[in-house]
């Protein structure tokens, strides 16, 4: 079958890997000869993924151990004591998936997707299949200082509808990445000063070695289909808003439709994609009610965020939290147990 794919990013590069190593003949659309937006590179560890990772040789480094604050002060600390997320070169990652596809055979086109199709078509074109709507700006810097190797700190800021992050960004501990995104703040310049800002008031000295922004889709409806193209990764909406995760959803995403495509074309494609990743789609949606709840009250979404057991941290950083987890969760703790009702009914309003 012939099946073009718009975006070679994260998903669109590993689709067309997937589909052309079984078969498929592929066409791949990206603007860009080699990937380039900026991210906080971090990569929640599962299975398939790990393999993507070292095929590739993207691994610069590794995370167990986490910090959490709310509005700057320390509510959590939640050591895994094992790798639980990779820190990735992104761009080697990215660009290293097209080289395998190609090796299997997938054509590349380095210009933009003008609606060209194929018997299967698929949009991977991240925030853009979405012009942007329901999107973020994010900036984030690489820089020269100290810093654990093996700890990322999480900073929300509930009032400004976002959060600072920053995570070792080599395997020494040398170098970082800081970085920021606000629904409050959605003009670059501004969320580049705050992300300045930020920088110094928590490192001690640090010096530049790259920044950029790009917009992330933290609000877009869950879309596999849109009646023209299946979508995948952040074009089907699939980010972790409360995290802004949106690599492992984009990988898991693409294994699952390329697995739906190769084994149910032409017919019950959507049904097997949707059941492939239906794990995926409750964490999503459960992302989507959390942020919901805590916009819609933020008073009330920073004291509960402060006082979350740590059982929800060890989730959150391991990518776990669905209702059904809050729910059980819920049972332990009195105080996550009473704002469930409310996360549900906001996330209805
Ligand atoms: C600053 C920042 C930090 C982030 N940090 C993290 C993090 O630490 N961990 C995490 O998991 N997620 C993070 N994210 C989110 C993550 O980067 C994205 O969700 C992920 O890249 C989505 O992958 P994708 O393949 O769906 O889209 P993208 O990676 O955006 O790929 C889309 C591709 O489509 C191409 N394209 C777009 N329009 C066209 C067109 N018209 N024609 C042809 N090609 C086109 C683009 O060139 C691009 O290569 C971050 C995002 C930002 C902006």
């Amino acid at each position: 079958m012939h099946v073009v794919i718009a975006g070679g990013g994260v998903a669109g590069s590993s689709l067309a890997l997937h589909l052309a190593s079984g078969g498929a003949k592929v066409e791949l659309y990206d603007r860009m000869k080699s990937y380039g937006k900026a991210c906080g590179d971090a990569l929640t560890i599962r299975p398939g993924i790990e393999r993507l990772v070292e095929e590739t040789g993207s691994y610069r480094g590794e995370v167990s151990r986490y910090t959490v604050k709310v509005e700057g002060r320390e509510v959590a600390h939640v050591d895994l004591g094992r790798r639980n997320w990779v820190i990735i070169d992104k761009r080697r990652l990215v660009d290293g998936l097209r080289s395998m596809a190609e090796a299997e055979g997938a054509k590349i086109h380095y210009r933009p997707w003008r609606g060209e199709k194929g018997e299967v078509t698929v949009d991977a074109r991240g925030p853009y299949a979405w012009h942007l709507k329901g999107s973020v700006m994010v900036y984030r810097i690489i820089a020269r200082t100290r810093w654990d190797r093996d700890h990322a700190l999480l900073d929300f800021r509930v009032a400004s509808k976002g959060f600072y992050w920053i995570f070792p960004a080599d395997p020494e501990g040398r170098t970082v990445n800081i970085g920021g995104g606000f629904e409050e703040h959605p003009k670059l310049g501004e969320v580049k000063a705050s992300v300045f800002r930020y920088a110094r008031q928590i490192l001690d000295s640090f010096e530049v070695l790259d920044e950029r922004g790009a917009p992330v889709t933290v609000k877009g409806p869950i879309l596999l289909h849109d009646g023209e193209a299946y979508r995948v990764g952040e074009a089907a909406g699939l980010v972790i808003s409360t995290a802004g995760e949106g690599n492992r959803p984009a990988l898991m995403s693409a294994e699952a439709l390329a697995g739906a495509i190769l084994s149910r074309w032409p017919n019950g494609v959507l049904g097997e994609y949707k059941r492939r990743i239906s794990g995926l789609i409750a964490e999503v949606k459960a992302s989507r009610m959390l942020l919901s709840f805590v916009e819609s009250r933020p008073r009330e979404g920073a004291r509960v965020m402060a006082s979350l057991p740590p059982d929800f941290w060890r989730d959150y950083f391991q990518s776990r939290v669905t209702i059904s987890r809050l729910a059980l969760l819920g049972l332990k703790s009195p105080r996550l147990l009473g704002v469930l009702p409310r996360v549900l009914l906001a996330s209805r309003s």
